[in-house]
């Protein structure tokens, strides 16, 4: 433990997730005593590095992927802001326009259509161009009242749209984007902006129609050439340059007050328990995960987190070379297959795809909710048959990488609360999956931060 642990700091952040390292930089730049405490040997959390070995099928120095998130929503500023304030020395790349595809299933066996280019969260921005998927559906959207109280986001688009196009399309991309289905789920949560304009428009496709408007299709989401994980990675080194202590392999057990912890009296700090010793703090920004931080705060945890199981792929096929579902697909929950979405990666990102040998593929997979320890050589090569319709042996399957991740999602029904005002949340758990809501929202935690600690001068609350 750094000397400087044992006396008060300002502000003790524990997790060096996204957000608590957006929190970090801020507060260490202005001048204010930061200590993150982080609980595994890296930084960055869900944003993960996944080296893919000097194998064959890769150049001999080996090709490093995400193992976690692998893009971002380009529908705020918040990741390009970033960059920008910190001069991060990364550089942020378009993904192949050729879109994403749905697989569905039924009846008459797996189908596998494009996803409209122009859509959001699966609602397309003109209801013709749904046709695509064989789903008939309503065009009189625009004559439908806007619901009093806002009903979950399947009921909302069913009600408008169809129940088709709510269960194959608008349920499957919720279920792979957000581990939730879309029943669980309200449109103001997941996506505020189209919630606000579809209120002010009265037109669901309207709404999306303005949002897509975009200069170019797949503009959406953006990547960074070498993978998200240097973002972190960048932004820890920026951190600690401020005079931000980042304390690796430290799990937090609790955060109390001095009474609760028994330090001496009249002490307003707070105590961050990590097990051998504990720091001392006038504010502390739990930065998480939501079971973490229920525990931490000493409530009790409902498990609420979804697991998430990823394998990721490199497998050498030459009937994949033509990218038989574009960047990648969505799986509905009616076809009989145990994935939920697949990434052709390097069909995706050109950074992936330089680096590959001929006909060498990197393909992610992520597993039906609930579903784990199902992935091996053949079951990957049986599944990226089933999704892609180009078949594969276990062989082929040149090396695999599975990785598990507690996805907490902001949606839930049982918001996490701070009952001491000077314990403040900030990730996911509260500002919504995903770094477009995550990072500006930790900049915002910060703003208030190094504002309110601002007053009295830090120097008068030193012990
Ligand atoms: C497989 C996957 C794919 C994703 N894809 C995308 C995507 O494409 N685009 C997108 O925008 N988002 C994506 N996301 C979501 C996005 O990664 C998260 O919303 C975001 O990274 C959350 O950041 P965070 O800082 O809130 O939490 P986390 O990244 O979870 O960080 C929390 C940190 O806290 C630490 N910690 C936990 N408990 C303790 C403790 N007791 N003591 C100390 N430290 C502790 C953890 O080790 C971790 O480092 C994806 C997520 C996953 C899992």
């Amino acid at each position: 433990m750094p000397a400087e642990a044992n006396e008060l700091v300002d502000v003790c952040i524990v997790g060096a997730g996204m957000a608590g390292l957006v929190v970090a930089a801020e507060t260490a730049a202005a001048g204010l005593r930061t200590i993150v405490v982080e609980a595994s040997d890296r930084v960055g959390g869900m944003l993960a590095p996944v080296m893919i070995g000097g194998d064959a099928g890769v150049g001999a120095a080996g090709l490093t992927v995400d193992a976690g998130a692998e893009s971002f929503a380009t529908r705020t500023t918040g990741v390009t802001d970033l960059i920008d304030r910190w001069q991060l020395p990364v550089t942020v790349t378009a993904p192949n326009p050729a879109g994403a595809w749905l697989v569905a299933g039924g009846d008459s066996g797996i189908r596998r259509a494009p996803l409209p280019r122009r859509s959001v969260l699966g609602i397309p921005a003109d209801p013709r161009a749904a046709d695509i998927l064989a789903l008939a559906l309503p065009r009189a959207e625009r004559v439908l009242p806007v619901p009093a109280e806002e009903p979950s986001l399947y009921d909302l688009v069913s009600t408008r749209l169809g129940d088709d196009l709510a269960s194959a399309v608008v349920d499957t991309v919720c279920r792979g984007v957000f581990s939730r289905s879309a029943r669980d789920l309200k449109l103001s949560v997941v996506h505020p902006q189209l919630w606000q304009r579809f209120v002010q428009s009265g037109s669901l496709t309207d709404a999306v129609a303005e949002l897509a408007a975009g200069p170019r299709p797949g503009s959406a989401v953006a990547g960074i050439v070498g993978g998200m994980w240097r973002l972190p990675v960048e932004l820890a080194a920026r951190a600690r340059a401020a005079g931000a202590i980042i304390m690796l392999d430290t799990p937090v057990h609790r955060v109390h007050g001095a009474g609760a912890g028994g330090d001496r009296a009249g002490d307003e700090a707070l105590n961050v328990d990590a097990g051998s010793f504990a720091i001392r703090a006038r504010t502390v920004v739990v930065a998480t995960g939501r079971d973490q931080a229920l525990r931490l705060l000493g409530e009790h945890s409902d498990g609420d987190g979804t697991p998430v199981e990823l394998a990721i792929a490199l497998v050498r096929s030459p009937g994949l070379d033509v990218h038989p579902v574009g960047t990648g697909a969505l799986i509905a929950d009616a076809a009989p297959i145990d994935a939920k979405a697949l990434t052709h990666a390097n069909a995706k990102w050109g950074w992936i795809e330089q680096q590959l040998e001929p006909h060498h593929h990197v393909v992610r997979l992520s597993a039906r909710d609930g579903l784990a320890g199902t992935f091996d050589e053949a079951s990957v090569a049986m599944t990226i048959g089933a999704v892609t319709g180009v078949s594969l042996a276990a062989e082929d399957v040149r090396e695999l990488h599975v990785r598990r991740w507690d996805a907490s999602s902001s949606s839930s029904s049982m918001p996490v609360v701070a009952a001491d005002s000077r314990v403040r949340l900030a990730g996911a758990t509260v500002a919504g999956t995903g770094l477009a809501s995550v990072i500006p929202h930790a900049r915002e935690v910060a703003d208030t931060l190094i504002h309110a600690l601002a007053t009295p001068p830090l120097a008068s609350a030193a012990s």
